[in-house]
């Protein structure tokens, strides 16, 4: 299982959820957790923002699919239903959400990886899929879902059974402070300069009080010495 803040090639991430991510927003892989891909590049395809100094997520929907028919989808609506009537992977995300502010289910789970740079991913952890509506972007109209960060669950199951209101809710490093930490360490570990299996590590750990806000906080390690420094926190 993927840990938090954990930095992760395309084919690492693939491989962690067990199937190819095509598409940006992969609804219930499995029959179990969901996966979304977001980005708040400049040149990202879609208007994913940061809230609430990392608590929240609001996800943009997608678009149609590029087609010979549809040769600009950006000017079309964000579609809910496939031509032939069932949900599109915004529907279904919509539909879940919808539930759970009914109160009538459990809200889902999300994983959530975000593109830092080309062939560079990083792991931001657990959200429940809270809320989601559409509103107009100046032209047309597309979806939104607000996603809250929690802590990382245990396990899956662990994860759904637990009650929302007992959900410990966590801030994940915004995008900046991990390109700076990334460019200021130069992509490998501090303590050893390995540059494989990398993690974001707050050199005053979360739990104690320390800050995802401050590149000062934040470190590239390695997974041996990710493990080590926890193990002699603990
Ligand atoms: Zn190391």
């Amino acid at each position: 299982m993927a840990a938090e803040n954990e930095i992760l090639s395309y084919f690492d991430m693939c491989q962690r959820e067990g199937t190819s991510l095509q598409r940006g927003m992969n609804f219930r892989l499995h029959g179990g957790h969901s996966v979304l891909l977001m980005s708040v590049r400049r040149n990202a395809p879609y208007q994913d923002k940061v809230r609430d100094d990392g608590a929240v997520l609001i996800y943009e929907g997608h678009d149609h699919p590029r087609t010979p028919e549809t040769p600009n989808p950006k000017i079309l609506d964000q579609p809910e239903f496939l031509p032939g009537g069932g949900p599109t992977e915004n529907g279904k995300f919509h539909h879940a959400a919808q539930e759970f502010k009914a109160g009538r289910k459990a809200p889902d789970l999300i994983r959530v990886y975000e593109k830092l740079r080309k062939g560079i991913w990083s792991y931001n952890g657990f959200f429940h899929l809270v809320d989601s509506w559409l509103q107009s972007d100046g032209s047309r109209q597309v979806f939104r879902f607000r996603l809250e960060a929690i802590e990382e669950a245990q396990d899956e199951s662990a994860a759904v059974d637990t009650l929302y209101r007992e959900v410990k809710h966590r801030r994940i490093i915004p995008t900046h402070v991990k390109l700076e930490v990334w460019q200021r360490d130069g992509g490998k570990c501090t303590m050893c300069g390995s540059t494989n299996e990398l993690h974001f590590d707050h050199i005053l750990p979360y739990s104690k009080g320390g800050t995802s806000l401050k590149v000062e906080n934040i470190q590239l390690l390695c997974a041996r010495h990710n493990l080590l420094k926890s193990a002699r926190i603990e």
